[in-house]
């Protein structure tokens, strides 16, 4: 018998070989910031497609009534290559249960058509195409998160897949200190989406190792900072030296939740509250 995925928030989480590591560069980002992660990925033998597969039909099988959707990918950014992504997502749709990614990309309008696509063949078995766009600020920040598009481009991603009726919202993770992140970007972030988006989503944690700390100037036993951590977390599944991670539960995180709903945003700090709102639209 295969074995089973890991499922986190009712989503089955899947990484498979074929994902190239992001090189976009977000300094917040395990994915980048780590490259232990790699070679730990790599020596763990990340799957391939067939044993991919295979265990995610046996999830479904043994588990499926907990699922809600597939989501690939928590670690790589899917449309570094915009033909990559499509074909990976019509992959998961295979499944016949709802897909669900995140992106900071912005996306091509031959992409958007083709999720549309797909969106509508997965409608025809009452399933959804389920998509985050990633924001964390109204400005161009390449100190915070690299050679991500620009906070405008991903605006109109999402108003793009909004207009092609795909079920989209946004995600604001993560909520990093405020010396990093004045809480007026994210405000004003929140105002700009306030008209596009069904569902807002504030990140309630930020994982840090002391090698990401340092690549964004910040360290646990900052002032600002210390009395934030909520825990310490030696592994979170990785494999590798810098693995010692502090979460960070930003301040201001329940005036951000209140002030998305004053904007009346449907305003959540998880993603599985967000992604089940919208498969109902
Ligand atoms: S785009 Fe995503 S995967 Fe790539 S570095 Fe930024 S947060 Fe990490």
């Amino acid at each position: 018998m295969s074995e089973t995925l890991p499922i986190f928030d009712r989503r089955i989480l899947v990484d498979t070989k074929d994902e190239k590591a992001c090189n976009l560069g977000c300094k917040f980002c395990f994915a980048t910031a780590t490259h232990e992660f790699y070679r730990a990925r790599a020596a763990k033998g990340v799957i391939d497609l067939v044993t991919a597969k295979e265990r995610i039909e046996e999830t479904l099988r043994t588990v499926g009534d907990s699922v809600h959707s597939i989501n690939s990918s928590c670690s790589q950014e899917l449309f570094l290559d915009e033909q990559f992504g499509i074909n990976k997502i019509q992959w998961l749709a295979q499944f016949g249960t709802n897909v669900s990614f995140s992106t900071r990309i912005a996306l091509s309008e031959a992409t958007l058509d083709a999720l549309r696509n797909i969106d509508q063949r997965m409608r025809e078995s009452r399933k959804k195409l389920l998509v985050l766009t990633s924001i964390i600020t109204n400005k161009q920040r390449t100190d915070l998160e690299g050679k991500t598009s620009t906070p405008q481009d991903r605006i109109r991603t999402l108003q793009g897949l909004r207009n092609r009726d795909i079920a989209a919202g946004v995600l604001m993770r993560p909520i990093l200190p405020e010396g990093l992140l004045p809480t007026t970007e994210i405000t004003n972030l929140i105002d700009a989406v306030k008209d596009i988006t069904p569902v807002l989503t504030i990140g309630r944690e930020f994982m840090f190792t002391d090698s990401i700390g340092s690549r964004l100037g910040i360290a646990r036993t900052d002032p600002d900072i210390a009395p934030h951590i909520r825990g310490e977390s030696v592994g979170l599944g990785f494999v590798g030296s810098d693995n010692n991670w502090h979460r960070y539960v930003d301040p201001r995180i329940p005036e951000l939740v209140e002030f998305g709903r004053d904007k009346k945003i449907p305003t959540f700090t998880s993603t599985r509250e967000a992604l089940e709102l919208l498969s109902t639209l």
